[in-house]
């Protein structure tokens, strides 16, 4: 007998291959080139789209370290913003023009929203149609163009997820195409890539691999699966952040590490409190989904007392800055657009909970947490 929040895991589509360790992105050009020869081999096209994180933009390195070549597609994502569908469908119509409507793969590198973007990108292609038409649970039809992620900051796990987040602004609506065919075929995790993250960034993203296995392990809805996945998470986010510099090389590849077995934990179980306010936080403010759950842990004293106090001793040992105040000068209008996008997010509240979570989650709590953060 399933609940709506059943999390009896029945069947779960990991990534199909990963190369993890220093220097491993060397392997990407040996992959391109036996799936540029298959293709040629069936008479397809060998063209393979690139979609970069902007801020590989000033590295004159790139190309060749992607091994570009004739006819690929480069497309530098922006990151200001995080994905909408109007912008996916501008980076497909941009590829479709160009004639590049079966590539021979498409990678993505980058942090999350590349991640998301190139995933979005690769079911596209193959499905046809608008980016909204897939926002939900399992629409994409048919397996998308064989992708490749690379990940360049930790912690989302965006690079083993079946879903890729995009923000409708026309139905307010931030949903990701939730599907199997969603799942990079391959992923690439070189610690190398993240020796240039800014502090702030490194700490703020990883600390969303932390925050998805403590809200995953104080839930009621588990798992044998995602517990194994999440406690092992922390034990690595612990050796990382706790005393000592967290971005020394080895701490660099524990943290991809975590990143991606935290992903690989909230695939097959639900979030708590942190993530539908930091929801709010992002539509109501455009705050990021990364230094959002920082923020929103300001608040959440009493609803994870043991991963709040770990989470400000690492803050303080790493010296980092968290955000504060940013709910300062907000009116009642504003408190009330921040209630409505945290509550709508049923099923993590739920979750963590129980099914009365608006009798404790009331308008009234809800802002003196937000004023808190
Ligand atoms: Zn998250």
């Amino acid at each position: 007998m399933g609940t709506t929040l059943d999390t009896g895991v029945k069947l779960v589509r990991n990534v199909g291959r990963y190369n993890i360790g220093a220097g491993s992105l060397d392997e990407l050009q040996p992959l391109l080139a036996r799936r540029r020869a298959t293709a040629r081999g069936q008479g397809d096209s060998a063209a393979v789209v690139f979609l970069v994180d902007e801020f590989f933009r000033g590295d004159n390195r790139l190309a060749e370290r992607l091994g570009l070549q004739p006819g690929d597609a480069l497309e530098f994502v922006a990151t200001a913003d995080e994905p909408t569908t109007a912008g996916i469908d501008a980076v497909v119509a941009t590829l479709r023009r160009r004639g590049l409507t079966q590539p021979a793969a498409v990678v993505g590198m980058g942090g999350g929203i590349t991640m998301d973007t190139a995933k979005c990108t690769s079911n596209l292609l193959a499905n046809g149609g608008q980016a909204a038409d897939y926002q939900g649970w399992d629409l994409v039809r048919v397996p998308g163009i064989f992708k490749i992620g690379i990940p360049t900051v930790s912690g989302t796990g965006a690079e083993a997820t079946r879903t890729c987040v995009m923000t409708n602004p026309v139905s307010g609506l931030k949903l990701g195409m939730n599907s199997d065919h969603t799942v990079f075929d391959h992923v690439i995790m070189d610690p190398e890539l993240t020796a240039t993250v800014p502090r702030d960034q490194y700490f703020h993203t990883g600390m969303d691999a932390y925050i998805h296995c403590i809200e995953s392990l104080g839930g009621s809805y588990r798992n044998a699966i995602g517990d194994a996945y999440s406690r092992e998470t922390i034990n690595l986010c612990r050796q990382v952040f706790g005393p000592g510099d967290m971005m020394a090389p080895e701490r660099r590849e524990q943290l991809m590490v975590a990143a991606y077995l935290g992903g690989c934990a909230i695939a097959t179980s639900y979030v708590g409190v942190v993530h539908p306010l930091s929801a709010g936080l992002s539509v109501v403010l455009g705050i990021h989904h990364c230094v959002g759950n920082c923020i929103v842990m300001r608040a959440m004293q009493d609803f994870y007392p043991a991963a709040y106090d770990e989470f400000w001793r690492w803050a303080d040992l790493q010296r980092v800055h968290i955000p504060q105040g940013v709910c300062a000068g907000l009116d009642d209008a504003g408190f009330e657009a921040l209630y409505q996008a945290s509550i709508v997010h049923g099923k993590p509240l739920t979750n963590a909970l129980g099914e009365g979570y608006r009798e404790i989650l009331t308008r009234e709590r809800m802002r003196a947490l937000f004023e808190a953060m």
